[in-house]
């Protein structure tokens, strides 16, 4: 992405800014950025009777039935939350309804791979989040699942399977339909994290073999602050974190956040209407970044490579640095690139994606994650690859100085 976008970075005051970091937001498409300045102009609030209170409710309506309609759901199965982290935790509850019969859940199986946000297990005491292996490119073990629920469903327990669609990561998709006719075979509830799938691939083929799923605005063009938890039959539901006045059917409390929705409905539909083409234009783009960067930097790697993975998404491991380093110095050099996972305020740690997948420190620790999205060109993939081919051995002879 050039300019697209982002706002001006200090260090760089006219230089061209490329953008690959779209797994961690993506930016606004130009149709949410319309949907929610006109938004603005409505005034009232969705849950008012009067005209202006209808005008809300209509465009939140109109987002719903959008987002309902990708995602292959009923929009009443559709709850609005501040984003995916709010829609995970509402949906990890041991207390869920299904076509409205009460399926109470006594263990949560996530895979190791998990966003933290699901990882955490919410209102599932800890020792009843259970982590589930994977295989060395990241995908759930499907023997492993089917073990572990055997075992921990052997004393009458239900068990919720947590899996999500795509990894932020590495971009590796999961056997979602495999693993959720597992679950199924045990009784279980099916959750599965859709964040970096929606926009990318089609949900609504997933929806019939799963009971929820959070999908997040940012993620696929729209703005930040706004998510979904999608139930895939209207009837089922998880009592809400925030009662509230009882906005969302009684799912969520408080006002809803109508020039967001809007925006992300619009962004959902944009989405949809070039998915197609969009994924195989970023495909080509990032396949032959990859074999650029592999052709002229030693010492490199690209992790799960042939995995099924996100069209958009490259983790690459390059030998003998720090990916803060090499991040900071690309940084410098006017390329936003994340190291690893980038959701939490400039953390850097080691990923326990990678550990999960048992990919060796001193590759682990020198990984950097290139995620395209709608805006990305060819341009910037050269400005990146050739960034790339300066940096890295600087950052490299820098470490081996100091060592
Ligand atoms: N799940 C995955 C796979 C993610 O990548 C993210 C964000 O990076 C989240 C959940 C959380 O999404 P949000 O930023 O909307 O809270």
């Amino acid at each position: 992405m050039t300019e697209h976008g982002a706002a001006p970075v200090s260090g760089s005051p006219s230089g061209r800014r490329v953008y690959l970091d779209h797994n961690a937001s993506s930016p606004l498409r130009p149709a949410a950025r319309e949907a929610m300045i006109a938004a603005f102009e409505v005034a009232g609030n969705p849950s008012s009777v009067h005209a202006h209170g209808r005008a809300a409710r209509a465009l939140m309506e109109k987002a719903r039935a959008e987002i309902a309609a990708v995602a292959g759901a009923d929009p009443r199965g559709i709850v609005f939350t501040s984003g995916a982290t709010e829609a995970i935790a509402l949906a990890l509850n041991p207390e869920v309804e299904l076509a409205g019969r009460a399926k109470s859940c006594g263990v949560l199986l996530a895979s190791a791979v998990e966003h933290p946000a699901v990882m955490k297990g919410h209102c599932f005491p800890s020792r009843y989040a259970i982590a589930v292996d994977v295989d060395g490119d990241g995908r759930i073990d499907l023997a492993a699942l089917d073990a572990s629920l055997k075992r921990h469903t052997a004393g009458g327990r239900r068990a919720m399977v947590a899996l999500q669609l795509a990894n932020n990561e590495t971009g590796v998709v999961q056997p979602i339909l495999e693993a959720a006719r597992l679950a199924r075979t045990y009784d279980g509830v099916v959750f599965c994290d859709a964040v970096q799938g929606a926009g990318r691939l089609a949900l609504d083929l997933i929806a019939p073999h799963v009971d929820f799923m959070a999908v997040s605005a940012h993620k696929l063009g729209g703005p930040q602050g706004i998510g979904a938890l999608i139930a895939t039959h209207p009837d089922s539901r998880v009592p809400p974190l925030v009662p509230g006045g009882g906005q969302e059917r009684g799912r969520r409390g408080g006002t809803e956040n109508v020039a967001a929705i809007a925006g992300f409905g619009a962004a959902v539909s944009a989405a949809r209407a070039v998915r197609a083409a969009e994924q195989m234009r970023i495909k080509e783009l990032r396949d032959q970044f990859e074999r650029e960067v592999l052709l002229r930097i030693p010492g490199v790697r690209v992790i799960a490579a042939k995995a099924d993975r996100l069209a958009n998404t490259s983790l690459i491991a390059f030998q003998g640095v720090r990916a803060e380093t090499l991040v900071i110095a690309l940084d410098l050099a006017n390329l936003s690139v994340s190291a690893g996972a980038a959701c939490s305020s400039g953390k850097v740690g080691a990923s326990h994606v990678l550990a999960a997948m048992a990919v060796e420190p001193e590759w682990a620790g020198g990984a950097i994650r290139f995620s395209l999205g709608w805006s990305s060109t060819r341009e910037d993939m050269e400005f990146a690859v050739d960034t790339l081919q300066r940096v890295v051995p600087q950052v490299r002879s820098r470490s081996t100085r100091a060592a």
